[in-house]
């Protein structure tokens, strides 16, 4: 459903650019934070439909940052897909076991994002339908 906010916390310009300029092509308004920090702030005040969250920020890093919107009632049902680059194996378990509703690797795959964000936005293709 094209129109709906997603925020994107990316502290790389070049990936910030790619992230914007394919949503923004499918018709979603994209708002964007470089800090874990500032994109808390934006999405108390902006309450977006998802969030691409960067593992590897400034200061707070993605996992800290999830887990406060993930214990803010307020926030806590907002997807949020954890977009990283290529990790350890041990890391990419704490990313997952952190509660990350997706999971992304950079470089990006537009087709495996957007199949991803269309997956967690319209909530159920999936015939099971939103079990988890
Ligand atoms: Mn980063």
């Amino acid at each position: 459903m094209a129109g709906e906010l997603i925020l994107v916390v990316e502290d790389n310009q070049m990936n910030a650019k790619l992230l914007r300029d394919v949503l923004g092509s499918r018709g979603y308004e994209v708002a964007e934070s470089t800090t874990a920090e500032e994109g808390l702030e934006i999405t108390r005040s902006r309450n977006p439909a998802l969030v691409l969250m960067d593992i590897q920020l400034p200061g707070m890093n993605g996992i800290e940052a999830l887990r406060e919107l993930k214990k803010d009632p307020s926030t806590q049902s907002i997807p949020v897909i954890a977009v990283t680059a290529s990790v350890m194996p041990m890391e990419r378990n704490e990313v997952l076991e952190a509660g990350f509703d997706g999971y992304q690797t950079k470089p990006i795959s537009v087709k495996e994002l957007m199949a991803e964000v269309r997956r967690l936005l319209d909530g159920g293709s999936e015939p099971e339908g939103g079990s988890r």
